[in-house]
């Protein structure tokens, strides 16, 4: 989808939380506090689980004064909108389709999983995530799902076992799984991402292991 630039498709500002945006650390929402409410930015729309949302509004409290994110005058002061999303759930943002699919990742916080239709074109946007569950797999199909670009977690390298997050071979296996099941169209491009230091190597090198898998590495400043 990198001809539309997405700040031109939606006046608001969409940000969708795969878990606490705080911890996250995203500067758009650390920049609205009660104090200084928000001063001509349009108005940011946060879609997460109720988990997420519940995780973000204590951190918000134990971070600024007891102030309570889930007051509508907070959220009016700070021109901020939130959606409690739950898993499998479809909903419109702007002109994108958006379904929220199970991570397996941190359950306290029902993680979040997103893939984004729009133009005829689809990502499915899989990163901070273990092994998916069967839950997952049958949602992208009972959603008809077919993805032109997939991004996916990558933390270990091709020599490390899996565990939190996925291992290059995980990555691999998951890839082969989405081309055997029809999730995957012919041009269809995926993409490594959440790249940590265990057993990575570096880029370059990595680089050419993945496009001997039929993968791209991911790196600042890509666009797809
Ligand atoms: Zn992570
Ligand atoms: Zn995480």
């Amino acid at each position: 989808m990198g001809e539309h630039p997405a700040s031109t498709l939606n006046p608001d500002e969409p940000i969708i939380g795969k878990h606490s945006p705080l911890v996250n650390g995203h500067p758009h929402f650390l920049s609205r506090s009660p104090e200084f409410g928000v001063v001509g930015a349009p108005c940011l729309h946060f879609y997460a689980s109720p988990g997420t949302v519940q995780r973000a509004a204590r951190a918000f409290e134990r971070d600024l004064d007891g102030a309570n994110l889930l007051d509508s005058q907070v959220g009016e002061r700070l021109n901020l909108q939130i959606h409690q999303i739950e898993a499998l759930q479809s909903f419109t943002v702007g002109s994108y389709q958006v379904t929220a699919f199970p991570a397996n990742h941190d359950p306290t916080v029902d993680s979040l999983l997103y893939a984004v239709e729009g133009g005829g074109r689809s990502i499915f946007y899989g990163t901070d995530t273990a092994t998916l569950s069967e839950e997952t797999w049958q949602a992208f199909h009972r959603h008809e799902m077919r993805f032109d670009v997939v991004v996916l977690d990558h933390t270990y390298g091709p020599d490390e076992p899996g565990s939190d997050h996925l291992s290059a071979r995980q990555f691999i296996e998951h890839i082969a799984r989405m081309r055997e099941e029809g999730l995957f169209t012919d041009r269809s491009c995926a993409f490594a991402t959440h790249i940590a230091h265990e057993g990575n190597p570096v880029h370059p090198e990595l680089a050419d292991f993945a496009a001997r898998h039929g993968y791209e590495v991911a790196y600042d400043g890509l666009t797809v």
